[in-house]
């Protein structure tokens, strides 16, 4: 596992824009407007990553019956490479049992975070159980997880900003860039 101090950052390469970034979170708000309307629905972000996503979707959301909460999950190792194993740290506090839920993440990527909370998910009644997500590295697949609604499809590089750390670096930025070596 790569940690983050073994790796100097040379450049960040911009790859999405603040620009193009809130003009596709338009359209897939329309997207989720369209599908749900006003049934009862819970958006539930996953933290740390899906924050700025997050509170940039959810305001372009006009389902009357919206409720937000919040995850974090995390996984071992503070550098850039994806583990299998998932830290589940902190739940829903909202009863999903009825309601529609939709996960809003950062990147989906091999797919074992997605799974593992589908998974935990699964037992609790929701009435659908959707997933959003800003990038979807749909090629890297490890397991079969799909996401619904794709804000942008990226399989190559390591990319920060907008929510998204490299050993909790860069979350703040307005953009996303891919991290360059030295
Ligand atoms: P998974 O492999 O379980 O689908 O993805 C786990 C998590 O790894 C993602 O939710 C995301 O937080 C992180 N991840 C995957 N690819 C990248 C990337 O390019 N940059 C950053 N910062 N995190 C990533
Ligand atoms: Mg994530
Ligand atoms: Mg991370």
């Amino acid at each position: 596992m790569s940690k983050a101090n073994d790796i100097k950052v040379k450049e960040l390469k911009p790859v999405f824009t603040p620009e193009q970034i809130a003009a596709r979170i338009q359209e897939l708000a329309a997207e989720i407007n369209a599908e749900y309307g006003d049934e009862p629905m819970v958006a539930v972000c996953v933290l740390k990553g899906g924050f700025m996503f997050f509170s940039d979707l959810v305001r372009f959301l006009h389902n009357k019956n919206l409720e937000l909460d919040f995850v974090r999950l995390s996984s071992y190792g503070k550098g850039s490479s994806s583990s299998k194993h998932v830290i589940f740290s902190k739940d829903v506090e909202i009863d999903i049992c009825g309601k529609h839920v939709l996960i809003v993440e950062d990147i989906v990527d091999s797919g074992h975070s997605m799974r593992f909370l589908l998974g935990q998910f699964a037992a609790r009644k929701a009435r659908s159980l959707r997933l959003a997500a800003l990038v979807d590295k749909d090629e890297r697949r490890e397991v079969d997880v799909k996401v619904d609604f794709a804000g942008f499809k990226l399989n190559q590089g390591f990319i920060v900003g907008y929510g998204l750390d490299y050993a909790e670096h860069y979350r703040m930025l307005p953009g996303v860039f891919e991290v360059i070596p030295e």
